[in-house]
């Protein structure tokens, strides 16, 4: 009765509601307090129709990483947009593959030795040189090898944030990165992206009153939207940082794949103080197996990083460090970074043509300039967590796009990524995407 004079509906839709939920099992009766619906879903959900039935935000985020999200749903489907990887055919597997053997056999040690905790030096100074390509400056010692850049964003959050403390990030942003943050108890507060990346105006507000510990950004061919941010706020940014004493973490797993033309400097390239801890994941281009990232860092900030790497795991795999060595110092990784600019690029303007050709036009998208990701904003009314359960019927899937919001979730949102299926299943999955679009708005 109370809930039927709350949501302004009879009482006979409420009963109704109730029944429903009984009959899912997702109410509790307590002798002598009553019914009610239970708020402990974790046990009760136990397919993945279950999962995607509930809305995210409300239920499932509560115990499953957001960044497990894609993963989750990649078993069963044919069509398979929903994670940024490349497509295993794009990558040096069969050269890693070679070499994993031949330096086993050469060296079998490999197998039972530690390796240093900041990383196999061999690595560290290739990295350095890789970097330098890049313009990124730093120096052999100032590199600590990571295990992918999900652990250096660990590393940072372990480091230097603990409950309460603020952290900044962008609104949307990768979901990997929410999960850490929030389990460090931050209080995170975020800022909208437009096509120039972070919108500094409202960061310089934020910082102002809230003084955040760490600023978490993607600035190039950001994860979800694509956008680029532009040189003026990379140093508009840096300023900031650099007033409030924050440490700003340089997420960069993307910029050597652009489209056209290179993207701006690093922000790290622009920091002459020491703010920027800059990360460069290798498994957008080179091989996730590996599970291989490298942090730059300086001063203080490096030791104490150093420190919690120490405690984490003692250092990274060395075998695979030592693997991806010569590759990385030979021409082999500029020519392959080519190759996967050139095999990406045709596949962001095939999916970038078909959604021109049949999208509805109530949809919009922002055309990334690199990277794996396209980011589609829907009409509000239409919930990508909805849309989701339809598509899964087609053996296909993306992100939802409520995934990659900290706080205030928007759900009219969905990412594509184009990097992991061919052109032909590429094809077929926007097709079918858009058909299912199609429908929903004319319903
Ligand atoms: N940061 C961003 C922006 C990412 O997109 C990803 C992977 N999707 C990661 C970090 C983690 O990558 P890894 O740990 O494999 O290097």
């Amino acid at each position: 009765r109370e809930l039927s004079k709350q949501l302004g509906v009879s009482l006979v839709t409420v009963v109704k509601a109730y029944n429903k939920l009984e009959k899912e099992n997702f109410v509790e009766s307590i002798q002598g307090r009553g019914t009610f619906v239970t708020t402990e879903m974790q046990g009760k959900v136990d397919t993945e129709q279950d999962m995607l039935s509930f809305n995210w935000q409300l239920s499932v985020q509560d115990y499953l990483p957001r960044s497990q999200f894609s993963q989750f749903h990649y078993v069963p489907e044919k069509i398979h947009l929903s994670s940024s990887m490349i497509d295993p055919g794009l990558l040096p597997n069969r050269y890693l593959e070679r070499e994993i053997n031949q330096m086993i056999s050469e060296n079998p040690k490999l197998l039972s030795q530690y390796g240093p905790i900041q990383g196999d030096e061999q690595l560290r100074f290739a990295m350095y040189e890789y970097l330098k390509g890049l313009e990124v400056p730093t120096k052999p010692e100032n590199i600590l090898v990571t295990s992918g850049s999900q652990q250096g964003i660990d590393l940072v959050a372990r480091t230097f944030v603990g409950p309460g403390d603020v952290v900044v990030m962008e609104a949307p942003t990768y979901p990997g990165a929410i999960d850490v943050f929030r389990g460090r108890g931050a209080t995170i507060l975020t800022v909208p992206v437009d096509n120039d990346g972070m919108r500094v105006d409202i960061l310089q507000n934020l910082c102002d009153k809230y003084k955040p510990k760490v600023i978490y950004t993607i600035p190039t061919f950001h994860n979800p939207t694509g956008a680029v941010m532009t040189l003026k706020r990379r140093k508009q940014i840096l300023n900031i940082a650099q007033s409030i004493q924050s440490i700003i973490i340089e997420d960069d797993p993307y910029s050597e794949i652009y489209f056209d033309k290179k993207p701006p400097v690093s922000i790290k390239s622009l920091d002459e103080y020491g703010h920027v801890i800059y990360l460069k994941g290798l498994s957008k281009t080179l091989a996730p197996g590996c599970r291989i990232g490298i942090l730059a860092a300086s001063g203080s900030i490096f030791k104490r990083l150093l420190a919690a790497k120490s405690n984490i795991d003692l250092g990274s795999p060395l075998l695979t460090q030592k693997v991806i060595v010569p590759f990385i110092k030979s021409r082999k990784m500029k020519d392959h970074t080519k190759k996967l600019r050139t095999a990406l690029k045709v596949r962001r303007d095939l999916v970038l043509s078909i959604l021109s050709e049949n999208a509805p036009s109530e949809i919009s998208w922002i055309i990334p300039k690199g990277g794996l990701n396209l980011w589609i904003t829907l009409p509000s009314w239409i919930d990508s967590n909805h849309l989701l359960v339809k598509v899964k019927k087609q053996e296909l899937t993306f992100l939802p796009g409520s995934a990659c919001y900290a706080v205030e979730h928007e759900n009219h949102h969905l990412r594509l990524s184009y990097s992991y299926m061919n052109e032909q299943l590429l094809h077929r999955g926007i097709t079918i995407l858009c058909e299912i679009l199609q429908s929903e708005i004319s319903l």
